[in-house]
Order: C-alpha cells, then sequence, then structure tokens
C-alpha cells in the first residue's frame, strides 16, 4: 500500500528559494582577494541565480552539461551554484589549487562548457584553456572594473548576468539528477569524478543539520571557511541557506588573521575548515593575544584533528570542538564526534578521549568494518579493519564508470579508511589503507603518533610515514616542522613519546624539516612526503 502523501522532489533549488522567501533579508557576505567585503542577502543571491540560469540557457547550457566553477567562497560563485543546478545542469567544482596537467585531465574528463572563475586564476586558466577544448567560454567572477586582462575571451560576470531576466523555473525534474561533480584527490591513479544528485545532496543537508551533528540554526552566523570546491563545502552551500544562517563567505584569503578579523566583525559564531587552517589560526591568536569573539562551534574534519587543538580551542576560547569524518564519496559528513549521553556524563578530560575519535554514525547510513577478506570484525575499539559505508548519500560508481563496480556484494563502498569502532559506537580512523605502516605484519597507527607529536610544544605539525625495513618491512619515522622559533631535537620528541604509545610503535628516526607539504586540500601531502624520502636510510635497525 502506498502512503497518501504528497510527493515533493528533493531538489536543491527548493533550499534557495526557503532562504529567498522565508529569510530573504539575512545576510550573506563576502570578502575578495583585496579584502573588500561585499554584502548581499539571500533574496539578492535567489534573483542574482535566476539570471545565472537564464544566461546559461541563452548560452545553450542544456540540462546534465557540465557547467564548471574555479574559484573560492564568494555570493557570485554561490549564484552561480544555484543557478546551474537549478536549473538540471551540474556544478563542477574545479580546485583551484591542484597542478595544471590535474586541472586539465579533469575538465577534459568532465567535459566541462563553461568555466566561472575566479580573477585571481586568469594565469592559470591561460594555460589550461589551449588543453581543453570543451570550455567554450570563460567567465570571470567579478565586475568589469576587476576584470582581468587577458589574451583569451573572457567576460566579466557582473555584465554577463545583469541583462538576463529575474524570473526561471527551477526544478521540475526528477529527484536524482545529477547535480554536482567534484574529483577526489586520487592519491592513488587519476582523479575520479563523485556525481552528487539533487536527492543525495538534499538528504545530507537535512542529515548534517540535526543538533548531534552541525545543529545550524538561523541564529548561526556561519563562516564557511572549508571551500566550496572541497565536497561542497562539506554540505554548507545547501545547510546554511536551509535554515537561514547569516553565510560569511572568506574568499581566497585564509591566514589566521584574516579569519579573526571576519570572526570579530561579523559576529561568527559557527565555523568550519580543516584543522591545518585553525593551527594557523590559534597560532595568530598566540602572536597578537586577539580572541575569538562570539565563536561558539567549530567542525573541524577532512583529517585528523589533535587533542592538542581541541583543549586549546576549550580551554583558551571556550570553543566547542565537532570532529567530522567524511570523504567527497560520502557527500561529504558521515560521523561526527558530538558526545552521546554515555560520553556526556564523562568528566570533561575523559570527554576530550572521544572528541578525538571521528565519531558515530550519522542517521540513514550504516558502517561495517571487515578484514582484508571481508569478514565483519568486532566493535571492541582495538581491532583496526577496513571501514566500509553503504546509504543514500554515498557513492554508487564513479563518473564515467571509472574504477568499475566500487560496491561490495552487500552494497557497501570500501573508504579506503582503516579504523577501531568501540563499544560506545565511535568511529577512529587508525589509517588511510595507504599510509599504514606495518611492521612485522601489524599495523601502526600513523595518525596517532602524529596526533601525539604536534602535542609537543615546538611542534607545529607532523608526519608519520614508513620506511622499508629488511627485518620489519617497514619502521615509521617521524617528521615534525617546528613553530617559528621553537627549537627541540630528537631525543626531545622520543621521550614526549615515551609512554604514551606502544614501545615497538616508537619511530626509528625523528626528522626536522624547515616545511611539512600540505595538498590542495590543505591535507599533510604523504605521497610528496614519501616522495621526497625516497633513498632515505634508517639510522640504526630496532628490535621490538
Ligand atoms: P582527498 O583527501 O582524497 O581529496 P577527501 O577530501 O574526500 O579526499 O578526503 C577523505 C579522506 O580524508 C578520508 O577518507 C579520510 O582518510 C580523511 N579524513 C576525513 N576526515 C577525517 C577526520 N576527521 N579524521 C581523520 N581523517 C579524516
Amino acid at each position: 500500500m502506498q502512503g497518501l502523501m504528497q510527493h515533493g522532489a528533493l531538489t536543491v533549488d527548493k533550499f534557495l528559494d526557503h532562504a529567498a522567501a522565508w529569510h530573504g533579508a539575512r545576510e550573506v557576505i563576502s570578502r575578495d582577494a583585496a579584502g573588500i567585503v561585499t554584502r548581499s542577502n539571500y533574496g539578492e543571491i535567489h534573483t542574482l541565480a535566476k539570471r545565472v540560469s537564464n544566461g546559461l540557457a541563452r548560452a545553450g547550457i542544456r540540462p546534465g552539461d557540465r557547467v564548471a566553477t574555479m574559484g573560492w567562497n564568494s555570493a557570485r560563485h554561490l549564484a552561480v551554484w544555484y543557478g546551474a543546478t537549478g536549473m538540471g545542469a551540474v556544478l563542477h567544482t574545479l580546485n583551484p589549487r591542484l597542478f595544471l596537467e590535474q586541472i586539465a585531465y579533469i575538465a577534459n574528463h568532465a567535459g566541462d562548457r563553461i568555466l566561472f572563475a575566479d580573477p585571481a586564476c586568469a594565469e592559470l586558466i591561460g594555460e589550461l584553456l589551449p588543453q581543453v577544448p570543451t570550455i567554450e567560454r570563460v567567465i570571470f567572477l567579478c565586475d568589469a572594473a576587476t576584470l582581468p586582462r587577458t589574451d583569451y575571451a573572457a567576460t566579466a560576470f557582473d555584465d554577463w548576468a545583469a541583462g538576463e531576466p529575474a524570473e526561471y523555473a527551477w526544478g521540475g525534474f526528477d529527484e536524482n539528477t545529477a547535480c554536482g561533480l567534484c574529483y577526489t584527490s586520487g592519491t592513488t591513479g587519476n582523479p575520479k569524478g563523485v556525481l552528487y544528485g539533487h536527492r543525495s545532496n538534499y538528504i545530507h543537508a537535512l542529515m548534517t543539520l540535526q543538533a548531534d551533528a552541525l545543529a545550524l540554526s538561523g541564529r548561526d552566523s556561519v563562516l564557511m571557511v572549508v571551500p566550496m570546491y572541497h565536497a561542497n563545502a562539506w554540505g554548507m552551500v545547501y545547510s546554511a541557506p536551509a535554515v537561514g544562517a547569516k553565510l560569511v563567505l572568506p574568499g581566497q584569503k585564509m591566514d589566521g588573521e584574516s579569519l579573526v578579523d571576519l570572526i570579530e566583525q561579523e559576529g561568527i559564531t559557527f565555523s568550519s575548515a580543516v584543522p591545518t587552517i585553525w593551527q594557523g589560526v590559534l597560532q595568530y591568536l598566540r602572536e597578537s593575544g586577539r580572541g575569538l569573539g562570539a565563536l561558539k562551534r567549530v567542525v573541524i574534519g577532512g583529517s585528523a584533528v589533535p587533542e592538542a587543538l581541541v583543549r586549546t580551542f576549550r580551554d583558551d576560547y571556550g570553543v566547542d570542538v565537532i570532529q567530522g569524518w567524511g570523504m567527497t564519496e560520502t557527500s561529504p559528513l558521515a560521523t561526527i564526534s558530538t558526545p552521546s549521553a554515555e560520553v556526556a556524563a564523562l568528566p570533561a578530560d575523559e570527554q576530550i578521549q572521544y572528541a578525538i575519535k571521528q565519531g558515530r554514525l550519522l542517521a540513514g547510513l550504516e558502517l561495517k568494518l571487515t578484514d582484508d577478506e571481508g569478514n565483519r570484525l568486532p566493535h571492541d575499539g582495538r581491532t583496526p579493519g577496513r571501514l566500509k559505508i553503504k546509504g543514500p548519500t554515498i557513492v554508487s560508481g564513479y563518473f564515467g564508470g571509472d574504477g568499475g563496480n566500487v560496491l561490495d556484494e552487500e552494497g557497501f563502498f570500501d573508504t579506503g579508511d582503516v579504523s577501531t569502532i568501540d563499544d560506545k559506537g565511535y568511529m577512529q580512523i587508525t589509517d588511510r589503507a595507504k599510509d599504514v605502516v606495518k611492521s612485522g605484519g601489524e599495523w601502526i597507527s600513523s595518525i596517532e603518533i602524529e596526533n601525539i607529536a604536534t602535542g609537543h610544544p615546538a611542534v607545529a605539525l607532523a608526519a608519520v610515514i614508513g620506511v622499508a625495513h629488511p627485518k620489519w618491512d617497514e619502521r615509521p619515522i617521524l617528521l615534525c616542522q617546528l613553530k617559528p622559533g621553537a627549537s627541540a631535537c630528537r631525543d626531545d620528541l622520543t621521550s614526549f613519546l615515551d609512554g604514551k604509545i606502544a614501545r615497538w610503535w616508537m619511530p626509528d628516526d625523528v626528522l626536522f624539516v624547515p616545511e611539512i607539504p600540505l595538498g590542495a586540500t590543505g591535507k599533510i601531502d604523504k605521497k610528496l612526503i614519501r616522495q621526497r624520502m625516497e633513498g632515505y636510510k634508517l639510522p640504526f635497525e630496532v628490535t621490538r
């Protein structure tokens, strides 16, 4: 028997329709690379997005065509987002921090037809265009006065959109229609495209809004630091308008001072970014003696959150850290580390041990741990296994069929992460499968050692990689980037780790490097570290 409720297609354009109708005056604020702050609101963005749909239709864009953006978080970027998805086109976010060859590969693979880009990307696009013949047109997200001079044809967004009608009928298509395309960084092989559907993004936004997840409300003032090209800014492109939260878009400048300025000036209560960005913010706060104004909660994900970061936010600034885990393939948020009733009843210090785990599963998803043969493993908090996930916000295959079938016989997607799940349901990533250090047949968690090492007062960033060893297959070594002006030696770090990790996990060497390389989404780039460390020899053999 069928239910007798109305069928409303779950299409993402409805989030901005709702924001415009019910929170139309709520502000959307953008800061550009020159530091100029522009104030707009959901009503105006909605009108602008409708103009974009008309402009795209006039340019011959049809439902299913790929419309690319290459830019930081801005109001114009948001208008293009809704303008393209609302008319049934696929919004493809390109990450401007990738190498030219990667961007060219991705744009060709996607078959992008129109490119909306930040003016700062003008030079890169000049090199890109000859390699991507599918791109017919470049529109810079700026006004005529700031249109970059280029030797290729380009238009200023404001001029392009200005003459277009402000009415366009969005939606009207099946809710499973594709709306977004985002490529994973492809740490193994070529980047692969994750093709989001309206329904999957809609459901993801609702899932993340719940009180035990991001708990965004119309009263929040949200600083969306995580870039829109990083898995839909963790869904906040949808969830913030859905609740009518004030939205602050910081553009390209994401250094500590620039972010703290916005946090103070705009009364920010909630923000989102990867750990390395927050480390920059905390470093700046220490140097400047400034505070975090009205900020109450930060969601941090993308890589593991060190304990020291949670403590500093909580103890020095009264800010709660919510750790989220997920990946492009999972829309991205899937687990969240907010306290369960049982954990909330623990003393504050013990609660932190759960805050640094990746957390509990959001409703609507299924999670399992397996060994390499696919047998389920216990949730005892000790046994690491391959983490697999299933649900309506999880990828079922990559764009263009790349990678073939990615689901197991029960329909679960293998995340490539290795983790444990404890008896309270908290999942903890111990490594990405390809970063695991395998020593004497057992796994050493590089993430755990890194987290502890980052707690040393002199250490800014820490990375552990495995190095070939004749007896143990691999042994871990620790690379540290020290804080400006700080000093430490090998023994300082090994004594600091002593007693906090199993003896046989102790890194065989500690190296101090001027800079730990970060990848295009602000994560430690272990692939590059491994390349740089090629030919490195361990100083001596250790016994276990
Ligand atoms: P990529 O880094 O491959 O471009 P994603 O942004 O999709 O792509 O990254 C997903 C990966 O990031 C996860 O598989 C996991 O390894 C890591 N990750 C995400 N959140 C966390 C977290 N809170 N703690 C540890 N690792 C995380």
